[in-house]
């Protein structure tokens, strides 16, 4: 699947603010009633004492995997007049499914074509990071990022590939262990440059 955004209209100014998602207040003493009710649910006796501290590890888990770490977005000046493609490929993440509960994993690939800002390399790690600790799908996730990329650069485009195996899929229903999900987002130039999208793709 392959989503495409339009360039903001009127770039200009140089940091654009964090968009923050995946920031809803998490009640731990329910998420833990709630995992107690689903192993009753499920027939086992939620005050076995294998069981007895699996609601407060299970809510400790959910915190953990929906809790993104703030970071600050720094850019700089492309003083240099860098004009190629800035890309970071096989960038490792995980996320929920959000209709499953969930994990899917698997790498990201995030490059833009520089205007007059450039972005320090690892900030493109804890932008994906920060997008894909909530209940996510992929599609989703690969156009908030790209569209967080875009707006905080102001780049002349952004393209963001994810690919990606998710448990929903593989252990459940069709069973399809190892069954990649590919996901894209282009914008601006490299929206239409077929050249430089290639270089996107996995084994390219
Ligand atoms: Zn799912």
């Amino acid at each position: 699947m392959t989503l495409t955004a339009p360039l903001p209209a009127a770039p200009g100014h140089e940091a654009a603010p964090l968009r923050l998602v995946g920031e809803r207040r998490i009640d731990r003493d329910r998420v833990e009633r709630a995992v107690g009710e689903l192993l009753a649910g499920l027939g086992r006796d939620a005050a076995d004492p294998h069981l007895r501290d699996t609601p407060r590890r299970v809510a400790d888990a959910f915190a953990e995997l929906l809790t993104p770490q703030a970071f600050e977005p720094t850019t700089f000046a492309n003083e240099g007049g860098y004009d190629d493609l800035v890309l970071v490929r096989d960038i490792p993440f995980h996320s929920l499914c959000e209709h499953h509960l969930l994990p899917f994993r698997g790498v990201a690939h995030i490059g833009y074509l520089p205007g007059e800002r450039l972005i320090g390399l690892s900030k493109l790690a804890r932008a994906l990071d920060r997008f894909a600790r909530d209940l996510q799908v992929q599609e989703r996730l690969t156009a908030q990022v790209a569209d967080w990329l875009q707006d905080t650069l102001h780049a002349r485009g952004v393209g963001v590939v994810i690919q990606a195996e998710h448990l929903c899929m593989s252990l459940r229903g069709i069973g399809a262990a190892g069954a990649m999900t590919v996901t894209s987002a282009f914008t601006g130039e490299l929206a239409a440059d077929q050249e430089r999208r290639k270089r996107f793709l996995p084994d390219a």
